[in-house]
């Protein structure tokens, strides 16, 4: 061999996906990406992501599953856990038998939620107190339009769906302090700038005709109660998340990424979703979708990934089908589709450079995640990932081998571990994100369509 074909062979180098996208793959790219915004916009809640994925999911044949309902291949079905996390699934034709074919993505993200007594007035301005919900930077709430939504759920059993600053609605706003009088503050951390305390949004500030005290509140209150038919009392009972009320545009001249709030984890769960619908013929094993909520503090409850509803769902089609659910899970795989940070120039120092995702090299494909030396981490086995890129190289799926950062310089999980610990074996991949965590955040279209490329080939390969 001469030299060329040794280095050839024996070197491993990543690549630019935009170098190696085919030209008949730019049309489709665009079309996943534009698509994949709408479902942004539709979508800034758990709840409203449950809500639009099953709309998409009926209008192609998708029915809710009822236990005991019997199964044949080809059977496209689907289960609602208690409107925050959606169970999807396309039986094969080995039914669960030979195991499934799991994607599990989370739908839920950072946000700022209301505290059960949120309305309050002072010096005659209107305010919602929050409590914000999953690892924020807190100084980058401030001064953005926000949006609420969510639900009331009434005494009487009746929910209340409630949106305040869609569309073309009045917007929301946690104010700053105005340079000229921040120097004290400008002398503190950037997390202690902003307490948690201090991030209360701005409602209103026209007070009711009268000589009442806290006129101000009670307008609030005569507002809301005409728009949506709920009293303060009821805030008690309520789901009511802070978003930003920003849309997701394309980001650069070349339009190659897309900014939106939330793609930490929808560019995943929508990937998983849609390569589910897209699916050219009835796979040989069960390939089945979940899109969990309450992945960001932490996956418990009954909507996280390590509710029972899944294993229920899952017991449910193994009994319609004949086949023990301890024997589907330990034949099963499952890619657990969650952001990975992608490197930023800008802060070099916390990555390490040989081992990050970059913008635009495809899927990235995490081994282990964890922090302080692999803490919490279901670490893939080296069998699992040969697998994974064997798939997704038959498949032409643009992948990458990533880290989250500096060995030493932080870390963090997902899924992956809550699906390991049930005997399934399990890797991490996902979109490599710039912006994590903040309230707008920014992907390459490459490497969003090459994830969705990259599930579609674990359910039918
Ligand atoms: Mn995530
Ligand atoms: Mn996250």
């Amino acid at each position: 061999m001469d030299i060329k074909e040794w280095k050839d062979k024996l070197l491993y180098s990543q690549k630019n996906g935009w170098d190696r996208l085919p030209q008949e793959e730019e049309a489709p790219l665009e079309a996943y990406c534009t698509a994949y915004k709408a479902y942004l916009d539709a979508g800034k809640t758990e709840r409203c992501c449950v809500k639009e994925s099953i709309r998409q999911a009926e209008a192609l044949g998708f029915r809710a599953y009822q236990r005991g309902e019997a199964l044949k291949p080809g059977d496209k079905v689907y289960r609602n856990n208690r409107d925050k996390m959606l169970l999807l699934a396309v039986i094969g034709t080995a039914g669960m038998e030979r195991g499934a074919r799991i994607t599990a993505a989370h739908i839920d993200s950072p946000r700022l939620d209301l505290k059960p007594n949120p309305l309050y007035e002072e010096a005659e301005l209107g305010y919602l107190k929050t409590h914000y919900y999953g690892g924020i930077r807190k100084y980058q709430w401030v001064t953005i339009p926000l949006e609420l939504r969510g639900v009331v759920a009434l005494r009487d059993g009746q929910v209340v769906e409630v949106a305040i600053g869609e569309g073309e609605e009045p917007k929301l706003v946690i104010n700053d302090l105005l340079p000229h009088l921040g120097a004290e503050q400008s002398k503190k951390t950037l997390a202690e700038g902003i307490g948690g305390e201090q991030l209360n949004i701005l409602i209103g500030s026209r007070p009711m005709e009268g000589d009442d005290s806290e006129r101000v509140k009670t307008q609030l209150l005569r507002l809301l109660y005409e728009k949506y038919g709920f009293t303060e009392e009821d805030f008690i009972s309520a789901e009511l998340e802070a978003v930003p009320a920003v849309n997701a545009v394309d980001i650069g001249l070349d339009r190659s990424m897309i900014g939106a709030y939330g793609h930490d984890d929808r560019v995943c769960a929508y990937a998983a979703l849609k390569a589910l619908f897209d699916m050219e013929k009835t796979p040989e094993k069960t390939a089945v979708c979940v899109l969990a909520d309450k992945e960001e503090i932490g996956s418990d409850g009954v909507t996280g990934m390590q509710t029972a509803a899944f294993d229920t769902f899952m017991d449910d089609l193994c009994e319609a089908l004949g086949t023990p659910l301890k024997t589907c899970l330990e034949r099963s795989f499952c890619l657990s589709a969650d952001v990975t940070a992608a490197y930023d120039p800008n802060f070099g120092d916390v990555y390490e450079k040989r081992n990050s995702a970059r913008l635009g090299y495809g899927v990235g494909l995490c081994k282990y995640t964890g922090s302080r030396g692999k803490g919490g981490a279901s670490d893939a086995s080296a069998e699992v990932v040969a697998f994974a890129r064997r798939v997704f190289d038959e498949a032409g799926a643009l992948w990458q081998m990533a880290e989250l950062g500096k060995v030493d310089a932080g870390g963090g999980g997902t899924v992956a571990k809550y699906m390991a610990n049930r005997n399934i074996d399990t890797l991490d991949a996902g979109v490599p994100v710039l912006s994590m965590h903040a309230p707008f955040e920014t992907v390459s279209k490459l490497d969003c369509y090459m994830t969705y490329k990259a599930m579609k080939a674990i359910y039918e390969r």
